[in-house]
């Protein structure tokens, strides 16, 4: 068995092969991080023809760097929901010509199930029901996983992911976007006090397992204002003293902000155990999952609790196609794909993409559990 999997959801362009046992044959990620910087974030027209430039060369680098050709795939899965319709459109209708063309069952991937899954990929022993925390651009949710394709959710944000905390915070402060802001915004924490600020923990008073960033995001813009830090000096120009006032907003900033996470996971963790006795496993993945900061505050959460973290290495933590077609291969062994489409379907031809799409139903009792 082996499968092609495509992710052009958000902002990078990636294709990968990974066989039925796990073996990455192949990944290829094309980031549009310098669109971003330019333009201070995703503009789907822009982002959406970007997709379109590159997904052709992507598509074939994965194949080549396999030393395979389509011939030889078993499966192509694709990501269609949540995301932007415009780029999802992009693979989607890339994976349809491919395996049209070939005659190659198709199968359609949640990208946050995507994210959860993948951790199966790199720790074997990671069996159903498992906890998972994902963290990223446009998502923060606490998902008890009961069985392939059967989630609970225990905590969604109600306004911001903490992913666009930390892009936010990046950008007031003058770091270097031409990455994402998280990488740079962990650099740079580094180096300051995380004591020198006192930001507020958000959501204290609500007994439950949600998330929220804007009042965070609020305070860290209120804290650069009164220390004067101008966002256009980039920090690289900036005085060893203004250096230093950002780095302590950094570091204030991420200690709170990961705090939240501890917080919701440990009060999860025992929403968890109520409806599953028997879990062993946190996952934690998602673009913010790469910050070693956060693994290493999480692992001392899961520790506590008797359970074991499991976190993919950076590169499988932030999007790409290694996950896509791994979810795509774990659905494939179970029979749930689609068939082959037409080879000479239209270009117009109306693709099931799913920009809003739920991960799995709400978990009621939790409104009463929080009360
Ligand atoms: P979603 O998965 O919600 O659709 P996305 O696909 O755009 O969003 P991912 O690639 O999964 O996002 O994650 C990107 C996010 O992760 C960005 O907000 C980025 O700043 C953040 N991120 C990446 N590396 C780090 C890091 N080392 N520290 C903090 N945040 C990081
Ligand atoms: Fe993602």
């Amino acid at each position: 068995l082996v499968v092609l999997g495509i992710e052009t959801s958000c902002d990078d362009t990636a294709a990968a092969v990974v066989r039925g046992n796990g073996e990455i044959l192949s990944q290829v990620v094309s980031s549009q991080a310098d669109l971003l910087a330019k333009y201070g974030g995703v503009a789907p027209k822009m982002a959406e023809e970007a997709h379109s430039q590159v997904i052709d060369q992507v598509v074939q680098e994965a194949l080549d760097k396999a030393n395979l050709t389509a011939t030889n795939l078993s499966a192509v899965a694709v990501t269609i929901g949540p995301g932007l319709s415009l780029c999802l459109r992009v693979g989607v209708r890339k994976a349809r010509k491919l395996a049209g063309s070939f005659n190659l069952p198709i199968i359609g991937i949640h990208h946050m199930e995507a994210h959860a899954l993948v951790a199966r990929l790199i720790e074997r022993e990671l069996q159903f029901p498992f906890m998972a925390l994902l963290i990223s651009g446009g998502h923060n949710l606490l998902i008890l996983a009961h069985d392939l394709g059967h989630y609970i959710q225990l905590g969604t944000t109600i306004d911001d992911a903490i992913g666009e905390a930390y892009d936010k915070t990046a950008k007031w402060l003058g770091l270097d976007m031409s990455r994402s802001g998280g990488p740079a915004l962990e650099e740079l924490a580094r180096e300051g006090d995380a004591e020198s600020i006192k930001f507020s923990t958000p959501m204290k008073q609500h007994k439950d397992c949600n998330f929220s960033y804007a009042g965070l995001k609020t305070q860290v813009r209120l804290a650069i204002e009164s220390k004067n830090i101008n966002a256009e000096i980039p920090i690289s120009s900036a005085s060893s003293q203004d250096r230093r006032s950002r780095a302590d907003i950094a570091a204030s900033f991420q200690r709170v902000a990961v705090l939240h996470l501890e917080e919701r996971c440990d009060r999860a963790i025992e929403w968890a155990r109520k409806i599953e006795p028997s879990i062993k496993h946190l996952v934690v993945s998602g673009g913010v999952a790469s910050n070693q900061y956060v693994r290493a505050r999480l692992d001392h959460v899961v520790t506590k609790n008797s359970l074991q973290l499991v976190c993919p290495p950076p590169k499988l933590c932030t999007d790409n196609g290694v996950m896509v077609a791994w979810t795509g291969i774990e659905h494939f062994c179970m029979g749930r794909f689609d068939p082959p489409p037409p080879a000479d379907e239209h270009e117009d031809y109306m693709y099931d993409l799913r920009p809003r799409w739920p991960l799995g139903e709400e978990f009621a009792e939790g409104r009463s559990e929080a009360r």
